[in-house]
């Protein structure tokens, strides 16, 4: 039992303050092991250097050590600042104006791990046979490449026979007021770069050349003149974006011997990327003509099911909020992508709408109203459980 308290808004603070923009650390983890530690949490620091990307540090943090063990994951690494001088305040000052935490991670999600270790305090205190455990799983490469972050820590874990049993992670999902939104899916993501190849030569004998470019508009018009699918019982019809066309030609009387358009496919959960990525070569090949297609795929859709997690986290909203939250799946992805494959995973956290934005920032109430939700959160599952 501890009789520790954590300030959610002190703590947040101390975070903000720390500029961890990726994949700096800046001294964030030592502020967050400190509170952790505090509480008799044992923490594990985890740097990653691998794969020709920066080195990264992580925090796997442990308090107890029966089954089940309740995680709660997030990320100290922030987007940068932007122009500085088109804040309200110095972006890492963690200054209160008007009932509002600003600064650079304020929604996105410091405010949300500050909330987590105050209600972890709140909850072991109140709860002095815990029969279980409670960890937090932080990473400092979530806004960048996330090679070095979330998933070398799942592989850390798993080699080291550490078990999760279910995940909440605490990235900001209400669009504009707390209790909004729990997510328990999200999109895939894959990026296509399509170049078509033609014969250069003179646009006054276009009968000499193979002009790429009619190819490329009959192609991209494939791709985007009927939809991937209608949707799903949890998603929203995947979409395909063209995000740049380029042929780069300074002549004008001159066909281009290359035309190039590259294109982000969001995809729900009736597609794999191989699904994806199959779909986009048969209505490409289906044209003809010589091509290059090379694909990235940046996270696969998945799913948790309503289930146990979103129920608890669901009630929670409920008793502390009046209204229950939508069940969604939009948005970009997150490290939920890497955790999925371990355990049921959902995520809940603070208002989004200033996330990555000049003068992020949260209200003083919802850092009060999370922390009082995630306790309620821990306490419902360790009851139940
Ligand atoms: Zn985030």
């Amino acid at each position: 039992m501890s009789t520790v308290e954590i300030d959610a808004l002190g703590l947040a603070q101390a975070l903000i303050r720390c500029p961890s923009v990726t994949p700096k650390d800046e001294g964030v983890l030592d502020v967050l092991t400190g509170a952790l530690e505090g509480l008799g949490f044992v923490c594990h620091r985890l740097t990653f250097s691998q794969d020709g990307a920066a080195d990264v540090s992580n925090l796997y943090a442990r308090f107890g050590a029966a089954a089940p063990n309740f995680c709660f994951a997030g990320h100290v690494d922030v987007v940068p600042v932007g122009d500085a001088g088109a804040w309200c305040v110095d972006p890492f000052a963690a200054d209160v104006r008007g009932g509002h935490l600003y600064g650079r991670g304020a929604a996105d999600m410091k405010g949300a791990i500050a909330c987590f270790a105050a209600a972890a305090a709140r909850f072991l205190a109140s709860a002095p046979d815990l029969a279980g455990s409670i960890s937090l799983l932080i990473t400092g490469d979530e806004e960048g490449p996330a090679i070095n972050g979330t998933a070398k820590v799942l592989r850390w874990m798993a080699e080291r026979g550490e078990r999760i049993d279910c995940c909440l992670v605490g990235e900001p999902t209400n669009p504009t007021r707390l209790g909004e939104t729990i997510k328990i899916g999200r999109r895939g993501s894959l990026n296509g770069r399509l170049a078509v190849h033609g014969v250069q030569g003179h646009s006054a004998y276009p009968e000499l050349a193979d002009n790429p470019i009619p190819r490329l508009i009959a192609m991209l018009h494939a791709l985007t003149a009927e939809p991937l699918d209608g949707g799903s019982d949890h998603f929203e019809a995947s979409t395909l974006a063209i995000t740049t066309v380029d042929v780069g030609n300074p002549a004008r009387n001159v066909i281009p011997a290359t035309a190039r358009a590259a294109f982000n496919v969001r995809f729900n959960d009736h597609h794999t990327a191989a699904a994806v990525e199959s779909w986009l070569r048969r209505r490409l090949d289906a044209l003809g003509g010589a091509y290059d297609l090379e694909v990235a795929v940046s996270g696969e859709s998945f799913l948790t099911p309503p289930g146990r997690l979103s129920g608890i986290v669901a009630a929670a909203i409920v008793a502390h909020v009046g209204t229950p939250p939508t069940l969604g799946t939009g948005g970009g992805t997150s490290d939920a992508r890497f955790i999925k494959d371990v355990c049921p995973v959902a995520e809940f956290g603070l208002v989004g709408s200033t996330m990555h934005k000049v003068d992020e920032r949260v209200a003083l109430s919802d850092l009060d109203a999370l922390t009082d939700i995630y306790a309620d959160v821990l306490g419902r599952y360790f009851e139940a459980a």
